[in-house]
């Protein structure tokens, strides 16, 4: 299979992260006779410092033309002071406006000689496997009017939904479902909420589609407690815009181990895969960022972008033996294990590929 992939490294460790990633795509490549090209371009704070913008009409002209996107991450102490139209963060939000990625993915699933730094107890969280669906381009971040008035003492958000917009997330959020454990929880607020009830009108009439997925609908405060003293009763959570921002960020946590959770954003056509940490401008250059977050979600691509579910579950087999063997970065602690860097973690998840 030939594929063309843009990469945009961006900040910190983001280089060091995205050579890893690069590293394993290249040997499934040779292993399954695939040509996989690689081409890159800045984003962010290193966009910024080369072309005064933190994302370029080149670059995103270049995503358009791609098969699939990898981001590492971006950001820095560095660019903090420019005005909020020049910051790093620009970069990521055009980009995703530029490419309609309305669907943001977040499968969240413990490394069993990872879960005792989890925040829950072990009991608790084994056997927890959730994959969060998230809106991503509509809602209360999007909605106008966004203003203040009355001399700045009154301030306005607009949370707007279209029947469109909704169905589309639904839909990715019921064939997920069908993939994986037949499980979906829609999660809204229609108690109180007018685009709730919206939302949950849309679900009841999508899933006559999909008889094969049980489906459940959950106010957003009860899933906040839920996903912390009940998380393995989850299997698919499709949401809005805040309230998936907010959950997938309280689930990320759950696991004890952020620098291994991989993200997919999806247009129709479409996908941008990135590692859910940030920059870490703390340890930028010193090669001991962990890889394994950014090689998660190479291997993301290669399921959702390229339908390549073999290669996929091999890089995920590759990394949990890896880690079960006690290889390990610095941001990870395994009992006996081996502290290792970047470059020598990524030999070892090759040497299990
Ligand atoms: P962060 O995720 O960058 O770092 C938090 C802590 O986790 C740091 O101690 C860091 O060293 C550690 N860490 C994160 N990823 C790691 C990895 N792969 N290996 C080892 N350790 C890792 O979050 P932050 O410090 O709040 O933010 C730093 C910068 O990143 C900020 O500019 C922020 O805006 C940006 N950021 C970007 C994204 C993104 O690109 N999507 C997401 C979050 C934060």
């Amino acid at each position: 299979m030939k594929k063309k992939v843009v990469v945009l490294p961006g900040d910190g460790i983001g280089q060091e992260i995205m050579d890893a990633a690069i590293q394993v795509l290249n040997k499934v490549s040779d292993t399954y006779n695939h040509n996989f090209t690689f081409e890159q371009y800045e984003i962010g704070g290193s966009s910024y410092d080369k072309y005064a913008e933190p994302l370029t009409d080149e670059t995103v002209e270049a995503c358009l033309q791609a098969d699939a996107i990898l981001l590492g991450a971006i950001g820095g102490e560095k660019w903090d002071s420019l005005p909020p139209h020049l910051r790093p963060e620009q970069g990521l939000l055009k980009i995703r406006k530029a490419l309609n990625l309305f669907a943001n993915i977040r499968p969240i699933k413990g490394f069993a000689p990872l879960l005792h730094a989890s925040p829950l107890k072990e009991s608790v969280i084994n056997g927890s496997d959730i994959y969060i669906v998230r809106e991503l381009t509509g809602g209360l971040y999007f909605g106008t009017p966004r203003e203040r008035r009355e001399d700045g003492n009154v301030a306005v958000d607009t949370l707007l939904y279209h029947r469109e917009e909704i169905e589309r997330i639904v839909e990715k959020g019921f064939e997920s479902a069908r993939i994986r454990n037949k499980h979906l929880t829609s999660v809204d607020k229609a108690n109180v909420l007018e685009s709730s009830r919206l939302w949950r009108e849309i679900v009841e009439e999508k899933k006559e589609q999909y008889p094969d997925v049980k489906v459940d609908h959950m106010l957003v405060d009860s899933a906040a407690m839920k996903l912390i003293t009940d998380p393995t009763s989850f299997d698919v959570i499709v949401t809005e815009n805040l309230f998936g921002d907010i959950l997938s960020d309280e689930g990320s946590v759950l696991t004890g181990s952020i620098g291994m959770l991989p993200s997919a954003s999806l247009s129709e056509t479409v996908g941008l895969y990135e590692p859910v940490h940030g920059s870490a401008p703390d340890i930028a250059g010193k090669g001991i960022a962990n890889p394994l977050g950014m090689i998660l979600s190479a291997a993301m691509m290669l399921r959702y972008s390229f339908d390549l579910n073999e290669e996929a579950e091999r890089i995920e087999q590759a990394v949990e033996k890896s880690l079960e063997q006690g290889y390990h970065t610095a941001d990870l602690n395994i009992n006996n294990g081996v502290e290792v860097d970047t470059k020598k973690m990524t030999e070892v998840v090759i040497s299990n590929l």
